[in-house]
């Protein structure tokens, strides 16, 4: 099937471990351009080479944090700049608090609104004429099932979440007028970098398997597993593609059955 993503330019933040860097792997199979950013591009360019993704024409990487405007800015005009315009993207650098609401401090909540809110809002306001212009623009917000259903011990990341599910309404209405697309996708738990440093963290005896089994029991996964960063990236490539031209303003569930809510 073609998707209608070969020569297209889609931008991807947090694009050197987990759901980011799955989904540009996808992306470049499809034939798609990419322009990537993390905190640490020497570790991004090292990453994607790992994965065969070592072309200059087709991969345009920056150092960039998602919660600093101007460098935003710099990053997005640098890209455009090198593929003569933007047609996607994927808003997805982040991380959670693991903290219940009464151990956080409010520089933690202040930082935790940063980079949820601000980690889309900078890249899709710097990035909205690009989007604008290529008649096929698509934004993908990488977000999480905690936004509709928060989780006491990740209280603040679930509110922050709730803000960006919320924006992204707005921001699909915004946007719609000049063609441009906005849609999210919700996670559940997902193996990544993130579960991979808790797991190393939590000083448990049990392998890998066992220990994200029982937390998968523990939360009431249908699935009875963690899901992998592939199974996020597939629906992130698919609101992407023109083929979903109908569909703004919607989020996708990838939490294996967790979501209790109607
Ligand atoms: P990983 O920790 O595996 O990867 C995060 C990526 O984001 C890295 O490339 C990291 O690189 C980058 N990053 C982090 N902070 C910033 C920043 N301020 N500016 C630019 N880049 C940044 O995360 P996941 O793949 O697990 O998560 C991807 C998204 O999905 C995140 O938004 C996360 O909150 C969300 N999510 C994940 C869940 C899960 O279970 N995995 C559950 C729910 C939501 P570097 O540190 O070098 O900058």
């Amino acid at each position: 099937m073609d998707l209608g993503l070969a020569g297209r330019t889609v931008l991807i933040t947090g694009a050197s471990s987990g759901v980011g860097l799955a989904t540009a792997t996808m992306l470049f199979a499809e034939g798609a351009n990419l322009a990537v950013c993390s905190r640490d591009r020497a570790r991004l360019i090292d990453v994607l080479r790992g994965y065969g993704i070592d072309d200059a024409h087709r991969v345009f990487a920056a150092d960039c944090d998602v919660t600093d405007a101007s460098a935003v800015t710099t990053f997005v005009e640098g890209a455009a700049a090198h593929f003569g315009g933007i047609d996607g993207v994927v808003c997805n650098a982040g991380r959670s608090l693991m903290a219940p609401l009464d151990e956080t401090t409010d520089d933690q909540i202040r930082e935790e609104f940063e980079l949820k809110v601000f980690g889309s809002w900078n890249v899709v306001r710097a990035a909205r004429k690009w989007l604008a212009a290529s008649g096929v623009g698509a934004v993908v917000n990488v977000n999480a099932i905690l936004s509709r259903q928060p989780e006491p011990r990740l209280a603040v990341t679930s509110a922050a979440r709730a803000a960006l599910l919320n924006l992204t309404y707005s921001m699909s209405e915004l946007l719609a007028a000049d063609g441009v697309r906005v849609n999210s996708v919700l996670l559940g738990l997902v193996d990544t970098g993130q579960w991979r440093r808790r797991f190393e963290n939590s000083g448990t005896a049990d392998d890998y398997q066992t220990w994200s089994g029982e937390i998968a029991a523990d939360r009431g996964i249908a699935l009875g597993r963690l899901g992998t960063a592939d199974e996020v990236a597939f629906p992130i490539v698919g609101l992407l593609s023109p083929l979903s031209g109908y569909t703004t303003g919607a989020s996708i569930d990838v939490g294996g059955g967790v979501a209790r809510y109607i």
